[in-house]
């Protein structure tokens, strides 16, 4: 089909402005006469597109001019790790909040560098509700406190932002990034991963206020030294050129789109819609309560499991893709991020309304 959409939670789509600019630039990028795969890191051409994209993101989000902008490799998965080997080291211990299969991730990660606490669980309501600030319990001594601000897999996102008082806030935005504005200033450093929302796997994008930047423990690999690294701007090794110059281009078409408040709009317009869908016709439900669910990614679930593989058939025959589940979490995800049009999620709201009027059965038989 020619128009298809992707709901993949990622690599996601891209917008189709950036790829078409990245098709007419490929032999020949900004006038060297090279490729953008063949330019040298070190150059200067490389080192124009490095700094603008940097420039953009700075003025997109408003990043303060004390925090530095690394573009860094092995996904947030890395982070997970880094993080702790970077900032622990003042005080040998952090505190996590587990909302859901990512946060958990990055809590079995930091254990190995140091003392973790579980300062709130959403474990105990089946991770469909983000602990209420009320009951954390910061400890005074963590080294920062981390949050995941949206669950991927489970479809929860804070719509709040905790103040875990003397510890900086440190937080994993991997898939919501960019869809909504963001107060940096009330955070230490955040990390997400560019293939959900900025371009192509394999770039990691790290925002760190520079008095974070100098407690990285001895073992800390030279490459995922935060203080390293922005000393060299991001260029201690090759960096991944190709998805850097990517960002560039979706962060001019963000730009060019009204900014992070056209994509806030977005996001509340498509998800409205298609929670509205899952709320409102039989054969679906949503099990994430309202106050915190996903405008990034909409987890919802057929009430009978047994019709899930005739479900994705039949959205693939409309030209709707990669709407399973996370593997840990199985039932149906939609991904909504930044490059997919509202026209997208009307399609998947009217094919499943479509569907359950085929398969859901008649409350009572007719008496013949
Ligand atoms: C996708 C995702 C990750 C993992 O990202 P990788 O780039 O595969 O390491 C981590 N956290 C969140 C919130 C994610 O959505």
């Amino acid at each position: 089909m020619e128009d298809s959409y992707s709901f993949a939670a990622g690599p996601a789509q891209m917008p189709n402005e950036v790829l078409v600019r990245i098709r007419d630039e490929m032999l020949n990028c900004r006038g060297s006469g090279q490729s953008i795969l063949e330019l040298p890191f070190t150059g200067a051409v490389y080192g124009a597109i490095a700094e603008q994209a940097e420039a953009r993101l700075r003025q997109l989000v408003s990043i303060p001019e004390s925090y530095r902008v690394l573009f860094l490799q092995g996904g947030a998965y890395a982070q997970f790790a880094l993080v702790a080997m970077n900032l622990m080291g003042s005080t040998g211990r952090a505190d996590y909040v587990e909302t859901g299969h990512w946060s958990t991730r990055a809590i079995g990660e930091a254990r190995r560098y140091g003392r973790v606490d579980v300062i709130a669980s959403a474990e105990g309501n089946g991770f469909t509700r983000i602990p209420p600030w009320q009951t954390w319990c910061p400890n005074p001594e963590a080294a920062y406190c981390h949050i995941t601000t949206n669950e991927t897999a489970d479809g929860l996102q804070y719509h709040w932002l905790p103040d875990p008082g003397g510890s900086p806030l440190v937080a994993d935005m991997t898939s919501d990034f960019l869809t909504r504005p963001l107060a940096i200033e009330r955070f230490g450093l955040i990390y997400a991963s560019a293939q959900k929302n900025i371009g192509p796997a394999g770039l990691t994008i790290v925002i760190v206020r520079d008095d974070l930047l100098e407690q990285a423990q001895a073992c800390t690999p030279g490459v995922f030294n935060y203080g390293i690294q922005a000393a060299s701007h991001s260029r201690t090794n090759t960096p991944p050129t190709f998805a850097v110059y990517t960002a560039g281009l979706v962060f001019d078409w963000i730009s060019a789109q009204g900014g992070l408040d056209t994509m806030a709009r977005n996001s509340l317009q498509k998800s409205r819609l298609l929670y509205e869908a899952i709320d409102d016709t039989p054969a679906y439900s949503c099990p994430v309560e309202r106050d915190c669910r996903s405008l990034s990614n909409v987890c919802f679930r057929l009430d009978n499991p047994k019709l899930v593989e005739s479900f994705l058939e039949g959205a693939e025959r409309h030209g709707l893709f990669n709407l399973r589940g996370h593997g840990a979490r199985g039932g149906l995800r939609a991904s909504l991020y930044n490059a997919m049009p509202v026209s997208g999620v009307e399609r998947l709201v009217d094919y499943m309304k479509e569907f359950s009027s085929q398969h859901s059965s008649p409350k009572s038989l007719p008496i013949i």
